[in-house]
């Protein structure tokens, strides 16, 4: 079985949650597993990755330097010195950013949008997902010593083991890559991230106009949950960038998906799909994103919402 490392980016104290899945992925796989930490290897963090699976992990600190570069330099020094079989990335920036120079600087293929991945003695086979989602096609390496994948969010669960402690190797940058990041700017958000929330409430253009995602927004509160949406919406300026959900948005899996006045184009359900039970709230019967909801109700937003809200609210 191949050592397989797991890129991992830390954010304000907290690895990604992209990186904890993979990592649970890649302990299934019988080898060794080890994490590449990129930012601060405070105790949590590191005992965070232990849990998940890694037994050693790879510390580099970009500091204030935009990691894609230098990252991508100091790692290919430590794959050719410890010639990793697999390295999963994730669909993420700074991994896409890592992996893209990576692979140039090694020669090897990178294979993308992987949703599963199974590797066993003959090699590593992954599926991935072309045709927004539509179609499933499964992919070996065929001489790469190194493979490098990039995995689609959610394709996995996350889940702690009984992993220990791991071994900590500082790895140091060949220089800074030429770029500095100079700010860091925070979009201010309350209730659970997108991508965390256990339930979410999406509009589409249906919802008729921007001040209208008010509703959705006091919806999801009442509901404990966080608000999505189209790209239609995001492009008409009504909801910011980081709310959209689909193919070029992020891909989430609630409990309960909400869709509100949207029509299910393919490039939105593939970001929604593997919600737990999806409701959909639309006035045209006929609307594709009946097709993969658990209850569907035809009717027109205006009328449907307000009364639910009223009615959670009502509750005890
Ligand atoms: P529409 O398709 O216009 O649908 C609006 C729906 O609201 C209709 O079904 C209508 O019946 C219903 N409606 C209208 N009024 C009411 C009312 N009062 N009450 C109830 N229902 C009502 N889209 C994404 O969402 N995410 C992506 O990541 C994404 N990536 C894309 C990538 C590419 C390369 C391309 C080409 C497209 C992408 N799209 C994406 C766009 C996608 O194809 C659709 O255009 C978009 O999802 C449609 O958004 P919508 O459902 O809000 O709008």
């Amino acid at each position: 079985m191949p050592t397989t490392w797991v890129f991992s980016e830390e954010t304000n104290g907290t690895p990604s949650s992209l990186s904890l899945e993979m990592l649970t992925k890649a302990r299934s796989f019988d080898g060794d597993v080890a994490a590449i930490l990129v930012g601060t290897a405070s105790e949590d963090v590191v005992a965070t990755l232990g849990a998940h699976g890694a037994s050693t992990v790879f510390h580099i600190d970009p500091g204030d330097a935009l990691p894609g570069a230098p990252v991508a330099a100091a790692l290919a020094d430590l794959v050719e010195e410890h010639g990793p079989g697999l390295v999963l990335f994730g669909l993420a920036y700074t991994d896409r950013d890592v992996v893209g120079r990576l692979a140039a600087r090694l020669g090897v293929p990178v294979l993308s949008n992987a949703v599963d991945i199974e590797v066993d003695d003959d090699g590593v086979r992954v599926v991935n997902e072309i045709n927004g989602g539509m179609t499933l096609v499964e992919s070996t390496f065929t001489d790469a010593a190194t493979r490098l994948v990039v995995v689609r969010p959610k394709s996995f669960a996350a889940e702690s083991g009984d992993g220990g402690t791991p071994d900590v190797v500082e790895v140091s940058l060949p220089g800074d890559g030429g770029a500095t990041i100079t700010g860091r700017h925070e979009e201010s958000a309350s209730g659970p991230k997108l991508e965390d929330a256990s339930i979410i409430v999406a509009g589409g253009r249906g919802m008729g106009a921007a001040e209208n995602f008010e509703l959705l927004e006091d919806l999801a509160s009442t509901l404990g949950g966080a608000v999505g949406a189209t790209r239609a919406v995001v492009d008409s300026g009504w909801v910011p960038y980081s709310l959209q959900v689909g193919q070029t948005g992020k891909t989430v899996k609630p409990d309960v998906y909400i869709a509100a006045g949207i029509s299910g184009a393919m490039q939105h359900l593939v970001g929604m799909k593997d919600s737990g039970t999806i409701i959909a709230v639309n006035k045209d019967e006929d609307a594709p994103i009946f097709g993969v909801a658990d209850l569907g109700i035809v009717g027109d937003v205006h009328k449907v919402l307000p009364p639910l809200l009223e009615a959670l609210e009502a509750r005890d």
